[in-house]
């Protein structure tokens, strides 16, 4: 095993859990708490509360596409409330492409909290799950912003 849970703080050699110092240069080896870097999956999971989690998925809200989705998801991911997307039906387009509407769906104990959410940013009204287009314009530069922002994360994180 060349990977491990201990990591020389001098040279960053990785250790097993049974070595005590480095190898090569002696040093007392710490947990690789710190230095590990967060899958995007582990930094999503650690957001989501527990009590938005339970429950068959449904749909809370409808995007036109998935650039649109993927904000409402982020928005919903702040409040705690995880969600998945599926392709709206009657749409069916090949996976690859971006275009097309999506539903975003959510646990049912957290559809509630979603929908709060929702309404707070006007993405939604009180009845039906309308999207205006103004709103979505002035949301959508903000999501230029979070994913420029993701992108260059992704790319720090990476390199
Ligand atoms: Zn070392």
């Amino acid at each position: 095993m060349t990977d491990g849970p201990l990591v020389c703080p001098s040279c960053s050699e990785r250790h097993p859990p049974e070595e005590r110092f480095c190898r090569r240069c002696n040093m007392p080896l710490v947990i690789d708490a710190v230095g590990e870097v967060p899958t995007e999956a582990a930094r999503r999971a650690r957001k989501i509360k527990p009590q938005y989690a339970e429950g068959a998925l449904v749909r809370v809200v409808g995007a036109s596409n998935q650039t649109e989705a993927e904000f409402i998801q982020g928005m919903l991911l702040e409040e705690g409330v995880p969600s998945t997307l599926r392709r709206t039906r009657g749409f069916d387009v090949p996976d690859m492409l971006a275009a097309g509407p999506r539903d975003i769906m959510v646990p049912a104990s957290g559809h509630a909290a979603a929908r709060e959410v929702l309404l707070q940013a006007e993405l939604v009204g009180e009845e039906e799950p309308v999207t205006p287009p103004g709103q979505v314009l002035k949301f959508l530069l903000v999501a230029l912003v979070i994913v420029a922002l993701l992108a260059w994360g992704g790319t720090e994180l990476l390199g």
